[in-house]
């Protein structure tokens, strides 16, 4: 039970200024507020808060970790972080790859991993899921009674950044993404007043958070899902020598224009990596179907990935419920880890797509000779996840989303890269190169037709130093930044939360 006298107290104390903070005071503060919530290094619950997927966020170490167990608890940390001027970040799944994405050096860091309820209503219209969950516990909540929610595809990761980011999951061919399938959320404001937002209820607020992020407008402490009734789906992960890629990567372009628009149920990625178990280069294209349900032959739409002929190295079909997929897609905790990504429009041909692998070789080269070099490891992968014409047309739904992406824009292709590593040695030479291989992709693409949406960056998958809103549109970022003057006309979530990307 929160005590009311210590948050009056210290709201009524001066407020510190922002730089060169000592948190060790707000800190002690917290914990008188909200007794038993906050934990400080050298304890058990610290070291667990502080376990992150990638390596690089836990090597940041903040003064404490806040455990808001309600809403009003969120709402108590945030008054007395904005009265005092501490500098915090907030932590749901912790999935970001780049330091200080959801944790911060020596200030605050709200951990919402108590705000874990999954509750569907009697109509099993919507599922309500507290900010703190992972999408393994939603799917685990659904799965026995038939419903799935438009989620993300890693049973780890976390509901809120996905949600908040965008969200590309199996269902997003039928529903578009994740942020597109929220009746509700309920947020708590730079003020600490909890706030709904919905159609219903600060619509502009309910706009600039399906696709705006996180990090500007409010917590956002649950999420009131759609959820739909959905069986156990198909799903086939087959892997192909890396040279294979001159047969499949035509293959993925026709899924783009014309297999995905046809076929809406049918959900794909396609993975390019390096790998000593396979010998060198690999190709991973990992399929999924809503309503198909013969393990024995796959739905149409990706009946050519399945062609003899082709020199298959692994296919591993099945059909089976969203908890054992999306524990398939599982990347564990503890390495370090970085993504980039940016986007090209389709082009008549698929060999643009092609060309770009090459590129990326050539890029890796180096780093895979550094790492042996350093007695290390170092995993690449190259991600690219087709946005069909039909995902962005379900992408309208309620007027549409802060993301900026329309119908018009498409068919478009995410080119994600990811480098997975063991040493720190080799952090400044990987972020490096990353951004170098993204500007060369980005001028290739350019030299191949000029179209606005080359060079979208998906915040989901945007490196550190991205600029995620350059490609919202000049009238989205004005009305983001309208809604967030709005809500905290005292900007006191641009300054002091910290460490994701800003408006
Ligand atoms: C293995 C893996 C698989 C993935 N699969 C997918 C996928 O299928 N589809 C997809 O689109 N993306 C996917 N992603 C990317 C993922 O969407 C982003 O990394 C996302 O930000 C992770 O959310 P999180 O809550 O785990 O991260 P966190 O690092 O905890 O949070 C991300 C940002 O959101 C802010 N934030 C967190 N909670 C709140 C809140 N309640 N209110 C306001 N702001 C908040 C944080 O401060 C931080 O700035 C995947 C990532 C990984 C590592």
């Amino acid at each position: 039970m929160t005590q009311l006298w210590p948050v009056l107290l210290a709201l009524a104390l001066p407020a510190a200024a922002t730089s060169n903070y000592d948190c060790s005071t707000i800190c002690q503060t917290l914990a008188s507020a909200l007794p038993n919530l906050v934990t400080f290094p050298n304890s058990t619950a610290y070291a667990i808060h502080n376990n992150y997927w990638s390596a690089r966020q836990s090597d940041v170490h903040p003064a404490c970790f806040v455990a808001p167990r309600t809403a009003q608890d969120v709402a108590t940390a945030v008054q007395l972080l904005t009265a005092h001027d501490a500098p915090f970040s907030v932590k749901a799944g912790g999935h970001t790859a780049f330091e200080g994405g959801s944790n911060i050096p020596a200030g605050v860091t709200l951990t919402l991993v108590h705000l874990d309820a999954v509750a569907v209503s009697a109509d099993r219209q919507t599922v309500s899921v507290g900010a703190g969950n992972r999408w393994i516990n939603v799917s685990e909540a659904l799965d026995p009674l038939g419903l799935a929610v438009v989620a993300g595809r890693s049973s780890t990761v976390g509901v809120s950044g996905l949600t908040l980011g965008g969200g590309i999951s199996y269902f997003s061919g039928m529903r578009g993404w994740a942020c597109d399938n929220v009746r509700n959320y309920e947020v708590v404001l730079a003020s600490g007043d909890v706030v709904n937002a919905s159609p219903a209820e600060n619509e502009d607020l309910y706009w600039a958070l399906r696709g705006g992020g996180g990090s500007n407008f409010g917590i956002v402490t649950r999420f009131d899902l759609v959820s739909f009734e959905q069986g156990d789906l198909w799903a086939s992960s087959n892997v192909y020598p890396g040279a294979a890629n001159r047969t499949l990567i035509p293959m993925m372009h026709e899924l783009l224009v014309k297999g995905l628009p046809d076929d809406p149920a049918a959900h794909t990625y396609f993975v390019m990596t390096h790998t000593a178990e396979l010998g060198g280069y690999a190709v991973l294209s990992d399929e999924f179907h809503a309503t198909h349900s013969d393990v024995a032959s796959p739905p149409a739409v990706f009946a050519p990935f399945f062609d003899p002929a082709l020199p298959t190295l692994a296919i591993n079909t099945r059909v089976s419920n969203i908890s054992r997929l999306s524990r398939d897609i599982e990347q564990a905790n503890g390495l370090r880890q970085t993504w980039w990504d940016t986007t090209v429009a389709a082009t008549a041909t698929p060999d643009l797509l092609l060309d770009i692998v090459p590129l990326w070789e050539e890029n890796i080269a180096p780093l895979l000779a550094a790492a042996a070099a350093d007695n290390s490891t170092i995993s690449p992968y190259l991600i690219y996840h087709p946005i069909s014409s039909n995902i962005l047309e379900a992408m309208q739904v309620n007027g549409g989303n802060a993301l900026g992406l329309k119908p018009e824009d498409g068919p478009l292709m995410i080119v994600q890269l990811n480098l997975a590593w063991t040493s720190a040695a080799m952090d400044e030479l990987v972020e490096t190169s990353s951004k170098e291989l993204i500007e060369k992709v980005n001028a290739l693409a350019a030299s191949r037709g000029a179209s606005s949406k080359n060079g979208y960056v998906y915040m989901n998958y945007a490196g550190k130093t991205q600029d995620v809103y350059a490609g919202y549109g000049k009238q989205n970022v004005a009305k983001l930044r309208r809604v967030a003057k709005k809500y905290d006309p005292r900007e006191k979530f641009g300054e002091l939360w910290q460490g994701y990307f800003k408006l």
